[in-house]
């Protein structure tokens, strides 16, 4: 999932550093680079057998990064998935996943006021975690949560075009924000998919094994 969520950013490094140079200051891409950078190294480190460790070490790395913004609230939304589970959990069921990651969207709404609206990430991560949340109730599998998580935050990501930035740096320049999507947004809408494709690739593998 990491690995697949890493190129994803890779690939499109240039492109959310040109929406960053509308509605912010360019740096985007770079922060997300040095964001999946650090996951990849704390997910390398760490056998997969205790998530909490895992995704608690990720968000503390990725909150080091540099001091943007984008950073900070990816590392409270790592952390914050790590501390909501319980030590020695090594394998979520739909259920615990969608409460991990609503835990991590609560540690991001700790840290700011945003909502969706508001032209930032959480207009793409407030409808991703609902949609694994709606996916666990429906009694579907992890693949199928995480497909509909990333529809959401993709669309999410797109509805960001037509509004205008009222928060972060981007706020600053006004209606000149419309017509781009938010780079935040854009960039949680690639994570998402590169989730989904992860966990679909590591189900081809086990039934091949
Ligand atoms: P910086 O704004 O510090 O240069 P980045 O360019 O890496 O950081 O990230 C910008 C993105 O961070 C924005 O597109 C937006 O999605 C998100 N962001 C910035 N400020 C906030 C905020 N106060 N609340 C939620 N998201 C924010
Ligand atoms: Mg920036």
């Amino acid at each position: 999932m990491i690995a697949a969520a890493a190129s994803r950013i890779r690939e499109h490094h240039a492109w959310l550093s040109q929406l960053d140079c509308v509605a912010g200051d360019g740096d985007h891409g770079s922060a997300m680079m040095r964001t999946v950078d650090r996951l990849e190294k704390a997910f390398g480190r760490n056998t997969p057998s205790d998530l909490r460790t895992i995704f608690s070490e990720a968000g503390w790395s990725v909150m080091g990064a540099d001091g943007g913004a984008s950073t900070s609230l990816l590392g409270a939304f790592f952390l914050g998935i790590g501390e909501a589970t319980a030590a020695g959990v090594s394998s979520w069921n739909c259920q615990s996943l969608a409460d991990a990651f609503r835990a991590g969207l609560a540690a991001v709404q700790a840290q700011t006021k945003a909502v969706p609206g508001d032209k930032t990430m959480m207009d793409a991560l407030t409808p991703a975690v609902a949609a694994l949340a709606k996916a666990a109730s429906a009694g579907h599998d992890v693949a199928q949560a995480f497909g509909e998580a990333a529809l959401e935050a993709k669309t999410g990501a797109e509805r960001t075009q037509d509004m205008v930035a009222r928060l972060g740096r981007a706020r600053l320049l006004g209606e000149k924000t419309r017509g781009s999507q938010d780079p935040g947004a854009a960039s949680i809408a690639l994570l998402f998919e590169g989730f989904y494709q992860g966990v679909r690739e590591s189900e081809g593998d086990a039934s091949n094994a």
